[in-house]
């Protein structure tokens, strides 16, 4: 690899928003085993349809089973229950109330299984400080991660982050990797660093990235989601 990391260091996350599930269980045949939905009523869609599809003989969805669902866009408290139903892993608690809402969630969901681990999550970090495109300032970081790790359901696993349109991707993920060990000194080790999409995952891999999250780059042209 360009960065000099082994690709058995990053996960690809595909990105499989505004596609079809036939589009999640062709990615599953192909190894392609993590996906990324923004929505919950979309992720919700597509668990049914693939549950339908897992259930015909001979089983067009029997890989799409094994698939682990990252949720990759905003959210809001009331969704907290129905993600921690099926999320492996919730890159974007951006505010100490959604930590608490998937704090509840998930140990409720762990009363009635025991076999359940608890919920991993990341905590989102906005780089350039803009709340647009969701994620805390760098100075309310610590007392995200305080409140995550507060809920004995939830792993806090790293740092989620989605770069500014402008200036140079590589500035920013270097940002991001100095927020990484910022956050490490403040609450731990931490594996997992989410960043990079179509446009910029070689940066991101360059700056220690261990998820990319690609759509485009993976499945093509998707329309804007509006809303
Ligand atoms: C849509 C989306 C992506 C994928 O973007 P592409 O440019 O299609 O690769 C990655 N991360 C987040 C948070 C997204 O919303």
């Amino acid at each position: 690899m360009a960065a000099g990391r082994a690709p058995s260091e990053v996960t690809l996350v595909g990105v499989t928003k505004g596609f079809p599930a036939s589009d999640l269980a062709l990615l599953a045949e192909l190894g392609v085993l993590d996906v990324g939905e923004a929505r919950d009523q979309e992720a919700r869609a597509k668990l049914a349809e693939l549950a339908e599809l897992g259930q015909l003989e001979p089983a067009p969805g029997a890989a799409a089973a094994n698939l682990r669902w990252h949720v990759i866009g905003r959210l809001q408290t009331n969704k907290a229950r129905s993600v921690a139903g099926y999320a492996h892993l919730v890159h974007t608690v951006d505010r100490p109330e959604l930590a608490a809402a998937l704090g509840k969630a998930a140990s409720t969901l762990r009363e009635a299984d025991g076999s359940r681990g608890p919920l991993g999550v990341l905590a989102q970090a906005s780089l350039d400080g803009d709340p647009g495109r969701g994620g805390v300032a760098e100075g309310d970081l610590p007392a995200l991660l305080d409140a995550i790790a507060q809920q004995p359901a939830l792993t806090l696993r790293g740092l989620m982050v989605v770069a500014p349109r402008d200036g140079d991707p590589g500035v920013h993920f270097a940002r991001a990797a100095a927020w990484m060990e910022l956050a490490r000194a403040h609450i731990g080790p931490l594996s997992v660093l989410s960043a990079g999409m179509s446009g910029d995952f070689e940066a991101a891999i360059a700056h220690g990235a261990t998820h990319v999250r690609v759509g485009t780059a993976l499945l093509g042209y998707r329309a804007p989601i509006l809303g």
